[in-house]
């Protein structure tokens, strides 16, 4: 009995302490003043980009972190804006096909690197989905030398036979159903470039979309020499204009397609050529990822790193709404970055850890992630020294819950860690509730996760304390429809932040368990980027 009231409280002691640490106060100003109109959207490569860097650095600096980056709180990013110029378009084919493509009305193309001229001249070849996966036995190249070659693709991951439900994940999206994926493994191949054939139900957008997001200026980094030479041009093509080619050359997509949803699928050489070429403009840009370090306490122990990140950037200033042009990204994402500033603040005066922590808030992830893939491919220690990566994207201002969400709970023992940290709390992980639209891909975790590193987005469920059932979606529907990437993402001062208190402290807890044990997270088996040997 003694033993047991002592054990309760020093439980109780233990929660009081927490409790202090993450302080709402804390967050709020940071997020107030994050989300200010003064930081002007807080754009990359802008004045008040600029502004956000330098206030990151001196809180990280107040905070008493070291400097992660060679002496420095800030690790420079290059970033490429390349725009292929309309008037220089040519998409001529030829062979046993003859056409000419539009821009943009029957292709989409753009430069596969940071260059300013792109082209490629060579045969189509149809590679199905573009998949090679060992971990679900599936090779669509079947050793096919496609070297120099433009290769035409399927989009999304081949679905799942009812004999084979879990194939791919199901429903669910894996990386191989990524038009990111399709494009590395086709320069991993060799290839001079690569077409991806749309479809407006397997990409869950019509074409009108991929002429929004793809027909202007695309951000990227310059060209990493360690990775493989890159495509001459990425690019879409209506099914329409796909099917027309192919028949000509006397291929039927619709078959063809049948055909790709088979292990037993070869790729076909088509005797169709193409000729793409285009300019390019290039203007350099450079922004910045903040960077700290946390040093542990155990001389050997200290070399491993728990990776804490969130990204710092937003939209900037645009087209105004309602007579407002600054898009403030309060939520998306001054609020992660409040929290982990809070956070870094628990860590650094709290209780000594074995391991270190480094604390990233990276740049241009609004960019396409940009920030953290560099951050991944120019590592502040090397890879195999970092044990897991914890990231906030949209930290909870809504109250607290019940209940978590987790992107990538399921592709790592993460996951289940979180779930017995929070179970005692009353609390659950909930499921992801679009697992067919890859959040796991679109967040700057995955750049971690794509180098190795068991990682995880956390925030906050749906299901919130004293409201409704439901109230929590419709809420989240709101927002979708409402404020995200608009200028009505705004901090209020009514925002409820014991929410954002409540997560703070969960990953505070989870950071200390992660820097304490002597155990490594480890991939699920099925998992995409399971970590290699000898990284
Ligand atoms: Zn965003």
């Amino acid at each position: 009995m003694r033993i047991l009231l002592t054990a309760v409280t020093l439980g109780l002691a233990a929660t009081v302490v927490g409790a202090q640490e993450i302080k709402e106060r804390e967050i709020r100003a940071h997020l107030e003043f994050l989300s200010s109109d003064l930081l002007e959207g807080r754009a990359p490569a802008t004045r008040g980009g600029a502004l956000t860097e330098n206030y990151l650095a001196a809180q990280l600096r107040y905070l008493g972190l070291e400097p992660a980056n060679n002496g420095s709180y800030l690790q420079r990013v290059p970033i490429d804006v390349v725009a292929a110029e309309r008037s220089t378009m040519r998409a001529a084919v030829r062979g046993k096909a003859t056409a000419t493509l539009r821009y943009p009305d029957d292709v989409v193309l753009w430069a596969g690197s940071s260059t300013t001229r792109s082209a490629a001249n060579a045969e189509l070849v149809f590679v199905g989905y573009g998949v090679t996966a060992p971990e679900f036995r599936w090779d669509d190249y079947k050793n096919l030398d496609v070297r120099g070659k433009i290769l035409l693709v399927l989009v999304n991951d081949p679905p799942a036979p009812s004999a084979e439900p879990a194939l791919f994940g199901g429903n669910a999206m894996t990386y191989y159903g990524r038009w990111t994926y399709k494009f590395e493994e086709a320069e991993r191949r060799g290839a001079a470039g690569m077409l991806i054939v749309h479809n407006t139900e397997r990409a869950g957008y019509g074409w009108p979309t991929v002429v929004g997001s793809w027909a202007k200026e695309q951000r990227m980094l310059p060209r990493s020499p360690q990775l493989p030479a890159p495509l001459g041009f990425r690019g879409w093509i209506t099914e329409q204009s796909a099917a027309d080619l192919l028949r000509q050359a006397g291929l039927d997509l619709a078959r063809l397609r049948r055909d790709a949803e088979s292990r037993s699928f070869r790729p076909v050489n088509t005797g169709i050529t193409m000729d793409v070429a285009f300019s390019n403009t290039v203007q350099n840009l450079e922004s910045h990822n903040v960077v700290g370090r946390i040093p542990g306490s155990d001389s050997v122990a200290s070399k491993e790193h728990i990776l804490l990140s969130a990204h710092w950037d937003h939209l900037g200033i645009g087209p105004a709404v309602n007579g407002d042009s600054i898009y403030n990204g309060a939520l998306d994402n001054a609020s992660g970055t409040a929290n982990l500033l809070a956070l870094s603040h628990a860590l650094a005066h709290g209780a000594k850890m074995r391991r270190s922590v480094l604390v990233a808030f990276v740049t241009a992830e609004e960019s396409g992630l940009l920030g953290s893939e560099y951050l991944a491919l120019n590592p502040l220690v090397p890879t195999a020294q970092i044990v897991a990566n914890l990231n906030v994207d949209g930290g909870n201002v809504l109250g607290e819950t019940r209940d978590l969400t987790v992107l990538g709970d399921t592709k790592s023992s993460l996951g289940p860690q979180i779930a017995a940290l929070i179970r005692p709390k009353g609390m659950r992980i909930s499921p992801d509730a679009h697992p067919e639209r890859g959040y796991f891909y679109r967040s700057d975790h995955f750049a971690f996760a794509k180098v190795g590193i068991p990682s995880v987005s956390i925030g906050e469920g749906d299901d919130f304390v004293g409201r409704p059932a439901g109230w929590g979606a419709q809420q989240a529907d709101d927002y979708t429809t409402h404020r995200y990437h608009q200028p009505g993402d705004e901090y209020r001062a009514d925002w409820d932040l014991r929410g954002a208190v409540q997560l703070t402290t969960i990953i505070l807890e989870l950071t200390r368990e992660l820097a304490n044990s002597a155990v490594w997270p480890e991939w699920a088996q099925t998992a995409e980027f399971r970590r290699r040997p000898n990284m």
